[in-house]
């Protein structure tokens, strides 16, 4: 993504939306005098407020040109007037210098009249024109580059553009959070405003940036960073639509996509300030079956066979409602179809796995990953006539008693929302991220929540506790197991930002042993088998053992094990030795055990056929010394204790009944459709995007 996103659009439908529904604004009382330069000499504003409301407003030109600053002066006043502030004035025709001179005195006082401050009036000696900023920033994936590059426009001593031109950020979060950043600066005309939680590297390098294209336009970077950053005082505010939908990863962006398609008045509020959801670091992979991509792609398949082979993984784990599968595998090509529809771009397919019953080629790939689902959606969701609300978390759902009728939610400024609703939709997903509930969820893996990638805030969990929803529980989350190789050519890195790196794509000449040293799989089969095992007798971790032919094959990653700083449970990522004795000491295993489990697979490598496991022939390769033992740490990728629903996505209380007017999906209600053998990647956000819309379809009907 080299382009500027279209996201300034969001910014400014968040910001118009502010301007005009505020009924109530609290102020300072008292008399705030401000002034800005004019077309003839100052412009002064004087602004008299009391605790809730305007009490006067005079504005005085006096070297403005008579007939038509004077006219501007007065067609201004009135406009602020009726709107109560001076936030989206346009400037008066022939008289532009003077309309500019006059919003910017009464913003300022607005700012002050509210308990905030203006930045100094000082002009910067910054140049007149476009110059560049360039700095470092976030490295995805895939890209050689590590650097944002801005170009801004300087006039009259401000800045009043800035394009972040070519980076190699996430396009959903540092990309999106370039767009956020350049309306603050533009807004604030300083350098010290706070970087973005959950896109601090993207942020910090964009105010570097920033910076140093400052210093090239001949300003002062120092003198912009201590620019005082106006911070408005908190408002209260009422707002009202037919369905408000809490979460902008796939779910709730499916949701409100769909509602909006099926002209429902939408609200859609996100906690954070960019797309930092799960759903955006995520590697972009959906199930669908019976598609038009397959078919395009040569792919024979049907949504009924998907059904079946996720069934045949999942058949027999006691917690899982058959029939809910059945529904969201009967509706994946639809969701395929949805997300086409909604400016999301397939790449290619891939089967999760060379052996039934998952080597369909049913992953649909997206172009730009999980980054290019949100950003497609939440732009689609904007063109539609949505409106989102971004730094907006919800913090309590409104009840009448029995039914949810709508939200409460803040912002940066403290702001009391509510958003009143007929129907509300939580999908705010899990809560891997929430060491404190992780912690009493998940005790036994709660050792992993440090390795936890995903974004799960637990404000989900907690919305459904709050209205007495079913909260189902799950002893396991969903777990992966990865080297701690990084950035290998022809290894991907799962994990965005984590140093670790899968080990599905190498499995041939090594043995994956349990965390308790037995060889348990198929080293060429999918991994989620090799964890279902692993974690049924009770481990919480595994190793891979290779030898000579293992270092010769990979060297790199031997390397980088041996040498690497990570630690895992107080040990270290890679042993190496001559004698399986020594390496299976060293990393505190039975010697004993690891060497039956060696001397086996030795012994049916010579055969040429794993009688064991059933790994091919080809792949069975001796592991001869030296050895290296190599830990495979726990790796947590989401949560699945959440709310019940029922096949409508209709939330279920304690009683068994439907709780009306509230539904989710996603992360935060999946549990129903989880095992610890998971079927794979895809399968999540396939649930996420199906039961969003059906969520969004069942509210549709309801209102
Ligand atoms: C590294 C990684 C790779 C993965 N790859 C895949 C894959 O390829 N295929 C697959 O199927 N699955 C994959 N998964 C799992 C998948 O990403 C998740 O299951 C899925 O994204 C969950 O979607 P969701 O919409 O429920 O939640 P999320 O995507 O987490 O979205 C929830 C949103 O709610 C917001 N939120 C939280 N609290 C509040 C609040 N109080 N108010 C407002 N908003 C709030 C969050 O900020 C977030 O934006 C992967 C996971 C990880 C971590």
């Amino acid at each position: 993504m080299k382009k500027k996103l279209s996201f300034i659009v969001a910014i400014c439908m968040v910001l118009s939306l502010f301007g005009g529904i505020f009924a109530e604004t609290s102020y300072v009382p008292g008399t705030y005098e401000t002034s800005a330069k004019g077309f003839g000499g100052e412009v002064k504003v004087s602004l008299t407020v009391d605790e809730k409301a305007i009490v006067d407003l005079q504005i005085e030109g006096a070297s403005e040109t008579p007939g038509i600053g004077d006219t501007a002066i007065e067609e201004l006043r009135e406009a602020i007037l009726a709107a109560g502030n001076a936030d989206n004035l346009d400037t008066v025709a022939n008289a532009t210098m003077t309309s500019e001179a006059v919003i910017a005195a009464a913003k300022d006082a607005f700012v002050l009249a509210t308990g905030g401050e203006i930045a100094k009036a000082e002009a910067t000696p910054v140049k007149d024109g476009t110059f560049v900023g360039v700095a470092p920033s976030y490295q995805r994936n895939g890209y050689e580059s590590k650097t944002v590059t801005l170009t801004v426009t300087f006039e009259n001593g401000k800045v009043t553009d800035i394009v972040a031109s070519d980076y190699s950020d996430t396009p959903g979060i540092g990309g999106m959070a370039f767009d956020v950043m350049a309306d603050r600066v533009i807004r604030t005309q300083s350098l010290g405003i706070d970087t973005l939680t959950g896109a601090t590297v993207s942020t910090s390098g964009f105010l570097n940036a920033m910076a140093n294209a400052v210093a090239e336009a001949g300003g002062n970077p120092e003198e912009w960073k201590a620019r005082p950053v106006i911070k408005r005082a908190p408002r209260v505010s009422e707002l009202s639509c037919d369905i408000v939908v809490v979460g902008a990863g796939i779910a709730g962006l499916s949701a409100a996509v769909e509602a909006v398609t099926l002209g429902a008045d939408v609200i859609l509020v996100e906690k954070e300030d960019v797309l930092n959801s799960s759903t955006t670091r995520s590697e972009g992979f959906i199930q669908g079956a019976g598609t038009q991509f397959q078919k395009d792609n040569g792919v024979e398949d049907t949504q009924e066979a998907l059904y079946e082979d996720i069934m045949k993984v999942y058949g027999q784990e006691p917690t899982v409602e058959a029939e809910l599968i059945e529904y969201a595998a009967m509706h994946s090509a639809e969701l395929i179809d949805f997300m086409l529809e909604n400016g999301v771009v397939l790449d290619h397919l891939e089967a999760i796995s060379k052996n039934p019953p998952r080597d369909v080629p049913r992953n649909h790939c997206v172009y730009e990953g999980g980054s290019g689902i949100t950003t497609n959606l939440y732009k689609s969701f904007l063109e539609k006539g949505g409106t989102a609300l971004m730094g907006t978390p919800c913090t309590q759902l409104i009840t009448d008693g029995k039914a949810v009728i709508g939200i409460k939610a803040t912002n940066t400024y403290g702001d009391d929302i509510t958003i009143r609703a007929k129907n509300t939709i939580v999908a705010a997903g899990s809560y891997t991220a929430d060491n404190e509930l992780f912690k009493q969820l998940n005790p036994k893996q709660y050792f992993a929540a440090e390795h936890a990638s995903g974004s799960g805030s637990g404000d989900a969990y907690r919305l459904g506790q709050s209205v007495n929803a079913d909260m189902l529980h799950l002893d396991f989350v969903q777990q992966m197991y990865y080297f701690f190789s990084k950035n290998l050519s022809g290894w991907p890195s799962v994990i965005p930002g984590a140093p670790l790196t899968s080990v599905i794509t190498p499995a041939t000449d090594v043995i994956y042993l349990s965390g308790g040293g037995e060889r348990i799989a198929n080293e060429d089969e999918f991994c989620f088998d090799y964890i279902d095992k692993n974690f049924h007798l009770g481990y919480d971790e595994g190793w891979a053992l290779g030898g000579k032919a293992f270092q010769e094959a990979h060297p790199d990653v031997v390397e980088i094990g041996l040498t690497s700083t990570l630690t895992f449970k107080e040990g270290a990522m890679c042993y190496t030795g001559d004698t399986i004795e020594e390496v299976a000491e060293q990393a505190g295993l039975d010697a004993k055990v690891v060497k039956a489990t060696l001397d086996r697979y030795n012994e049916l490598c010579d055969k040429g056929v794993d009688e064991d496991f059933h790994k091919p022939a080809e792949y069975m390769v001796r592991v001869d010394p030296p050895y290296y033992l190599m830990r495979m740490p726990l790796i947590l990728t989401d949560g699945y204790d959440g709310m019940r629903v029922n096949i409508n996505a209709q939330v279920i209380d304690v009683n068994g009944d439907v709780i009306p007017g509230f539904y989710a999906a996603g992360s935060c209600a999946v549990a129903q459709m989880s095992s610890v053998r998971y079927y794979g990647c895809g399968t999540s956000l396939l649930l996420g995007g199906v039961y969003g819309r059906v969520a969004a379809q069942q509210a549709v009907a309801d209102k």
